[in-house]
């Protein structure tokens, strides 16, 4: 049985060729080729029988083809219709599988959602190119669409800046976006030879669970003193808060950084994500 798995890479190359497939190298095409990886994908995304899992760049079909035996249902998206025909041949045992054509930053993920999986909650699993990655995050959190866990392959110095803790140089803005919607954790790290073709980087695989409720502040504010404070990253708060990005001048800042009871003296990288949404409610008016 094992050998028939999608994942052993005679398997892979035999179905390719078959098809005459080319990877593409501006669609990030670099397909898994290791069991023990795609099944810690799947294991730590947490997948039982009862979820609707979103995949996200299915290639050739092998992560799919793992979800489907876990999943209740699996709906991917790919955008290389040259795909078709070898997802045809591979996901065919799989009658809980379903894949989607498209770009996934165009299609109408909701709709998707509503008919294909119940209207949700999902499960997004996905092993996708690094410049697709953070805008379908940007764009799955802040439209707030209807899943509980995003698992993704990112390159593993993104994950790093995700699950950074405070007095840390990976520490940043992503980190507090990231951690304003979600709980992160590192799932597993990736090296580059468990893909076809190797890419140049290591990846790790960051599992992003909802919070079952958002932080107590205007999320427009928080991101704004955010941004502006580690965009001087050296400076002290009272500096890098007093700039254009932030509609409040440095008297007003002070007062809101006492109000807060935090020093003023600090840099960006001292506070945790309590403090920035204290300062952030602390300065209504930005
Ligand atoms: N999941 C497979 C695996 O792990 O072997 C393939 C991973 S490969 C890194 C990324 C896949 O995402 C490719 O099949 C590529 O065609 C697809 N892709 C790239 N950009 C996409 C987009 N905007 N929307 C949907 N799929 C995309």
């Amino acid at each position: 049985m094992e050998n028939k798995r999608l994942y052993s890479p005679k398997q892979i190359r035999e179905v390719l060729d078959r098809h005459g497939f080319t990877f593409s190298k501006g669609l990030g095409q670099n397909f898994l080729i290791d069991g023990n990886i795609v099944r810690n994908i799947v294991k730590g995304a947490g997948i039982t029988k009862d979820d609707y899992v979103l995949e996200i760049g299915p290639g050739m079909g092998t992560l799919t083809e793992e979800l489907a035996l876990n999943a209740k249902k699996v709906v991917a998206i790919e955008i290389d219709n040259r795909l078709k025909p070898v997802l045809e041949e591979t996901l065919l045992p799989y009658h809980n599988a379903e894949v989607v054509f498209g770009d996934v930053l165009k299609l109408p993920l909701r709709q998707i959602i509503d008919e294909k999986c119940q209207g949700g909650p999902v499960k997004v699993v996905a092993n996708l190119p690094y410049y697709v990655t953070t805008p379908i995050i940007i764009k799955l959190l802040e439209e707030g669409l209807p899943f509980n866990s995003i698992t993704v392959m990112v390159q593993k110095e993104v994950a790093d800046r995700m699950v950074a803790k405070p007095h840390s140089k990976d520490y940043g803005s992503l980190t507090l976006f990231v951690g304003y919607y979600t709980i992160p954790e590192i799932v597993l790290k990736a090296p580059k030879s468990v893909f076809m073709p190797q890419p140049k980087i290591d990846s790790s695989v960051i599992k992003l669970t909802l919070r079952d409720s958002l932080p107590n502040v205007d999320p427009d504010k928080y991101f704004k003193v955010v941004r502006a404070a580690f965009l001087k990253r050296r400076k002290t708060l009272l500096n890098s808060l007093s700039s254009k990005e932030i509609n409040a001048d440095k008297d007003e800042i002070r007062e809101a950084l006492k109000k807060a009871g935090i020093d003023e003296g600090l840099r960006a990288e001292n506070l945790d994500m309590n403090d920035f949404i204290k300062i952030a409610n602390e300065l209504p008016n930005i």
